[in-house]
């Protein structure tokens, strides 16, 4: 599995912690100078399988084709080659209503087999205040062109946990993404006031409330509901999807499989080390992690109790305090069948305090 990271932006949303920099003029050569000489010097890396590849951002979509015609074929000179069954791309709703079909069909003839696109919201007001560069009508328009160009694997990311977040504005965002789109995967992730980011400095000058416990609840409910009724699959506490569209590469990560990543601030993992690359554009280093096995345990526990798989059953009988364990199991917190222990879907929004307990 190989990840890209593209650590460049048009605009920072409020929310948002992640490294990024501006796309100014230059920033993008410089990137893609420094992102194709790492991948020449990582020849004979473990990359695990290579059947997935994921370009994640910042903005993947500010690359053009020939900029990720040029990734392709430097991956392939350095010996990544792999038949990609899964080639996902993050795109930005402006860029695609900007730069439009073309774009997108010139990606797809590339490779590019699978689009996550960043919808967040499909209320104005909300989206303004996100700071997000599209209004909902682009948003849908983007939906639509992805579409229409042939894209037969899309997911879109939603965002809920916002105190002004009426529930009457959620289901709305969550019936029209369906009815324009029905997305054949859904990422709904809850706020979070991230180090560094705008919302941290709105919060502390007490600018903006944090929504509730009730009202996160109540919105994480609505949105289980919506996507059950419309045939989702809810296979991971933030991931939905259509039968036969659950996330490949995602998958891989909750799996622990060995993956590379490249770009600044990149992440990679080969079975026993995490590492990742500092947050630059240009001349970042790698930096290690060399897991302990109480680390790998710990790992392994709270990633496959976030899926709706589970974990294997003699693995945690074997290693979680079997008081806990059997507790959570009599009071229906977790369930076992079938060699799997897991955490039912209703009480998924709770999935972290479960884990503490066993971990
Ligand atoms: S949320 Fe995405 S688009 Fe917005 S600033 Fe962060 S990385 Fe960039």
């Amino acid at each position: 599995m190989i990840y890209i990271h593209v650590p460049l932006c048009r605009s920072f949303c409020t929310y948002c912690g992640f490294y990024s920099e501006i796309a100014a003029d230059g920033c993008k050569k410089q990137y893609l100078e420094a992102l194709k000489a790492e991948i020449l010097s990582a020849k004979g890396k473990n990359p695990g399988p290579l059947n997935t590849l994921y370009f994640g951002g910042g903005t993947p979509s500010v690359l053009d084709p020939d900029d990720f015609r040029q990734i392709l074929e430097t991956l392939e000179e350095a010996g990544f080659t792999g038949s990609f069954e899964e080639w996902t791309v993050e795109v930005n709703p402006d860029d695609i209503v900007t730069k439009g079909p073309a774009y997108v069909k010139a990606l797809m003839a590339l490779g590019v087999n699978r689009f996550s696109i960043g919808i967040q919201s499909l209320d104005d007001g909300i989206l303004r205040w996100m700071n997000r560069r599209h209004d909902a009508s682009r948003g849908l328009d983007a939906l639509r062109i992805l579409r229409e160009s042939g894209v037969r694997n899309l997911s879109a990311d939603l965002i809920f946990g916002l105190a002004s977040l009426q529930e009457k504005t959620w289901e709305d965002t969550v019936c029209r993404l369906l009815e324009a789109a029905r997305p054949e995967h859904i990422s709904a992730y809850q706020l979070s006031v991230e180090a560094g980011s705008a919302l941290e400095k709105q919060v502390a000058e007490g600018l903006c409330a944090e929504a509730s416990d009730e009202q996160c609840r109540a919105q994480y409910d609505l949105l289980c509901r919506l996507l059950r009724d419309a045939g989702y699959e809810h296979y991971e506490v933030s991931n939905f999807a259509l039968p036969g569209f659950r996330a490949r590469h995602n998958s891989g990560y909750w799996a622990r499989i060995p993956y590379l990543g490249f770009g600044g601030g990149a992440h990679s993992f080969d079975g026993s080390v995490r590492s990742w690359n500092t947050e630059k554009l240009t001349g970042y280093s790698r930096q290690n992690e060399i897991l302990t096995p109480e680390d790998s345990k710990i790992e392994r526990i709270m990633l496959s109790l976030r899926t709706s798989d589970g974990a294997d059953a003699a693995f945690l009988h074997e290693c979680c305090n079997a008081d806990t364990l059997g507790r959570l199991l009599s009071e229906g917190v977790l369930v076992e069948s079938q060699g799997r222990i897991r955490i039912p879907e209703d009480r998924f929004f709770v999935s972290d305090e479960i884990i503490q307990e066993l971990i």
